[in-house]
């Protein structure tokens, strides 16, 4: 099967130590690599920044995910999110952001590769189910 986020995870080896994104946004650059999870920047990004965390083994749905794996989601995601914020020049107190995931192509599930978008939100307020 050729699933586009099973070739980036073979694509960026584990790193020894987890390191989050520190330099400037690139098309495609690991923001996150660590034996179970990866993030890694949108090809097509709902705004600057929009980064994809996923786990490294191939799941399908959220709830094909061991507990290992969603544990170790469930810590990243606000520090990648912390992380991002910063490099994009803001904080967590002064940005917006939205964190998407979908389950199934009826939820608009595109990738069947399970995934965790973060969408940093730096523009005002919008309504809250406007997620384009
Ligand atoms: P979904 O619609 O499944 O929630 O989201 C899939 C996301 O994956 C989309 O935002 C799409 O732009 C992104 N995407 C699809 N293929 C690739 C790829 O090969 N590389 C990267 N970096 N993102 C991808
Ligand atoms: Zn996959």
């Amino acid at each position: 099967m050729s699933c586009p986020f099973c070739m980036i995870a073979d694509s960026i080896p584990p790193a020894t130590e987890p390191k989050v994104l520190t330099t400037p946004l690139g098309s495609a650059y690991p923001v996150l690599s660590t034996a179970i999870v990866i993030a890694f920047l949108d090809i097509a990004p709902v705004t600057p920044g929009h980064i994809l965390l996923c786990p490294r083994r191939h799941c399908e749905k959220a709830t094909d995910m061991t507990v290992a794996e969603a544990a170790a989601l469930g810590v990243w995601l606000p520090i990648l999110t912390r992380a991002l914020l910063k490099v994009l020049g803001t904080t967590t107190e002064e940005a917006g952001w939205n964190i998407i995931q979908a389950n199934g192509s009826e939820a608009g599930q595109t990738v069947p590769h399970s995934h965790f978008h973060i969408i940093p939100r730096l523009g005002g307020p919008r309504g809250a189910t406007d997620i384009s």
